[in-house]
């Protein structure tokens, strides 16, 4: 090859490089989020309380990648947000059946009486919302007894019923046109006004339809309820995503995640960011009455 033909071949390259799409890059801004949580006339809520119905027993190198394999506990939770006139709830639980898919062959905890009190509070709460759409979040909503009296108080997203209608994490979970006609469904971008105080935060990443949920209260304590976005504070502490091969998820959209949560954290310590599983944080929050450790 020539000097004149490398370099052609090399400008080509160069402008072919320039005009390829941008890797994923999700973001979103504190401010709006604000905003938007602002949106809804009415009295904002008053307490966040969360329980906990069963547990798995991994070591925290799945949930922090390269993180020594020492046992962890992860904790499977249920949210309540509490206004003066009503609830309503962040994730509902799970059955038996989905939890024994969770061990897959190990025996977890599960805990039956609190397993009760996720589903006493799905039947008094206003309004269901999800994280995102897998078994531990979404069982209590779509299948079992329940289904048909929540489904018409449950707002899932379009991505959420779309994964769970066409690639559910498991048989049990998967809706039936029918049953997916049953659920409120939205469609949004980026921001959408839940509640007073609420805002939902499109965050596709663990799953197609994960989403985070901001909570504000008339104290004007702040809540970030960041799902499965990390299974551990760590991740968020350091900026480092899951290892655990029965995941499959969008490990960019999750490290751009991981990358905003750990500004937030810097910039706004006043915001509680919560994730889903972390039994550590769960046990200091409860401790420290930053967040409620039954349903009401
Ligand atoms: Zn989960």
């Amino acid at each position: 090859m020539n000097r004149l033909v490398l370099l052609a071949v090399l400008a080509i390259t160069a402008i072919a490089g320039a005009q390829s799409p941008p890797p994923s890059a999700w973001s979103a801004d504190l401010a709006d989020v604000r905003r938007v949580a602002g949106l809804v006339p009415g009295r904002r809520p008053l307490r966040l309380n969360a329980v906990k119905f069963a547990e798995s027993r991994r070591t925290k190198n799945f949930s922090i990648q390269g993180a020594p394999a020492d046992p962890s506990i992860q904790a499977r939770t249920a949210f309540q947000v509490v206004y003066a006139d009503g609830s309503l709830m962040v994730d509902a639980g799970m059955d038996q059946q989905v939890h024994r898919f969770f061990g897959r062959g190990v025996e977890e905890p599960y805990d039956a009486t609190a397993a009760r009190q996720v589903e006493a509070a799905l039947r008094r709460a206003r309004l269901i919302v999800v994280t995102h759409e897998h078994g531990d979040h979404v069982g209590g909503v779509v299948r079992g007894s329940l289904a048909g009296e929540l489904a018409p108080k449950t707002i899932l997203t379009r991505a959420q019923v779309r994964t769970l209608m066409t690639a559910p994490q498991m048989p049990e979970i998967r809706l039936s046109e029918a049953a997916a006609r049953r659920f409120i469904v939205l469609d949004y971008d980026q921001y959408y006004p839940l509640a007073p105080g609420v805002a939902l935060i499109a965050a596709p990443g663990h799953t197609p339809g994960s989403q985070m949920i901001y909570v504000v209260l008339e104290s004007g304590r702040e809540y970030l309820l960041v799902g499965d976005a990390t299974w551990h504070m760590d991740g968020i502490r350091q900026i480092i995503g899951k290892d655990a091969p029965w995941i499959t998820e969008d490990r960019a959209a999750i490290l751009d995640q991981l990358r905003w949560l750990n500004g937030v954290m810097r910039a706004e310590p006043g915001v509680v960011i919560v994730a889903s599983h972390d039994e550590e944080q769960r046990l200091a929050l409860v401790a420290s009455r930053r967040i409620g450790g039954g349903f009401e």
